[in-house]
């Protein structure tokens, strides 16, 4: 464990925190974009121990509830036609949608069934020729390459049974839309460790350049957080917003260029639809026209009705950094993550969750 002890230090911990309290003057308010920083932040109590004028807010950076309820209703319409089994992550299977949800259509019949990668279902493809296998693709430029992996691969053996439902998001658009929302005024972003790994940090430069917003890019242990966060407040304090990263082990400034190369062989930049944010232009991935024939939403026809938003569910003001979970009068009471009412409290790396299980009860 030499490995990650060396980021949870505490004696390193106190020195940045030293650093961080005599260095921050001005009121600062930093997001964190990503669910794991979210997580990570309430996990060692890193809210408490920074000075009071630093405010955290929590970002959209969860991929299943950004997941759009039209989208989620898809899923679902898909799951019911004949022989088709549904490949998803266990956590979008309980998330609820208008009418139903995964779990509901499974418990009906429907063949939903958990997996843990792309590469899984397709596995169920090669087990099941004479079923289709639909995969539900969330997630952000993390998980995009591995889902082409495996449409390439599907290629390769001439599996013709293996569908995605493309609902991948990207994140820098994403980060324009909430900035160009005006919603909340932000003085640093935590930029996402993982997604980083993948585009590397120059693709927020625009934050920095355009906006005048501080970016740091951070791993997910303490340490990582702490350093991201001095390095927000020299940017801030000196008036010299940039990126840095604060994840050198990694991230390179470049990303991953053979990742990138097999997300973008495979998938198009599209429009995709946000929970509580919209259609944001150019936010998402498809299938190229070349691998259309495993693209779930052109290979079935679905009707979906109009979408309804659980009663009294706010995370799509969440997700914008506009409330926090106390501000629903569902939490707790009526939502928990035994019973939730809306994606966030579903999700491992929903605020919900993570307000529900780290922070004290109201
Ligand atoms: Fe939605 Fe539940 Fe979170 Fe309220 S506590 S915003 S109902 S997920």
């Amino acid at each position: 464990m030499k490995f990650v002890n060396e980021y949870r230090d505490p004696e390193l911990g106190k020195k940045l925190l030293e650093r961080i309290h005599k260095h921050s003057h001005k009121h600062t308010r930093l997001m964190e974009f990503c669910g794991g920083h979210t997580v990570a932040i309430f996990k060692h109590g890193l809210r408490q121990l920074l000075p009071d004028n630093i405010e955290m807010l929590s970002g959209p950076g969860c991929p299943v509830c950004v997941t759009s309820i039209t989208d989620l209703d898809k899923a679902i319409a898909l799951a019911r036609l004949p022989d088709v089994i549904i490949t998803s992550f266990g956590d979008m299977v309980r998330v609820p949608g208008s009418r139903s949800s995964l779990q509901q259509a499974k418990a009906e019949g429907a063949d939903v069934r958990i997996v843990y990668s792309a590469q899984d279902a397709l596995a169920t493809a090669r087990e099941n020729p004479d079923k289709h296998i639909i995969f539900i693709g969330i997630g952000f430029e993390t998980t995009a390459p591995t889902v082409a992996a495996s449409v390439l691969q599907a290629e390769e053996e001439g599996i013709n049974n293996y569908y995605v439902l493309s609902l991948h998001k990207i994140c820098p658009p994403i980060m324009k839309a909430l900035l160009d929302l005006g919603e909340v005024r932000l003085n640093g972003i935590i930029c996402p460790g993982h997604v980083s790994s993948i585009i590397g940090a120059y693709p927020y430069q625009f934050i920095a350049d355009e906006y005048g917003i501080a970016c740091a890019v951070s791993g997910f242990e303490p340490l990582d957080m702490l350093l991201a966060v001095d390095m927000l407040v020299n940017q801030i304090e000196t008036e010299q917003p940039r990126v840095e990263i604060a994840y050198r082990r990694g991230v390179k400034p470049e990303g991953n260029i053979q990742a990138i190369h097999l997300m973008e062989t495979v998938f198009e930049v599209a429009d995709a639809d946000w929970r509580g944010i919209g259609v944001v232009p150019s936010s998402g991935l498809r299938p190229r026209p070349k691998y259309e024939k495993y693209d779930a939403e052109k290979e079935f026809e679905i009707e979906v009705d109009p979408a309804e938003e659980p009663k009294g569910c706010i995370c799509g003001s969440i997700l914008r950094g506009v409330s926090t979970p106390r501000d629903c009068g569902l939490f707790r009471t009526k939502c928990t993550p035994e019973q939730p009412i809306g994606p966030c409290m579903v999700s491992a790396e929903g605020t919900c969750a993570t307000y529900y299980h780290y922070s004290e009860s109201d």
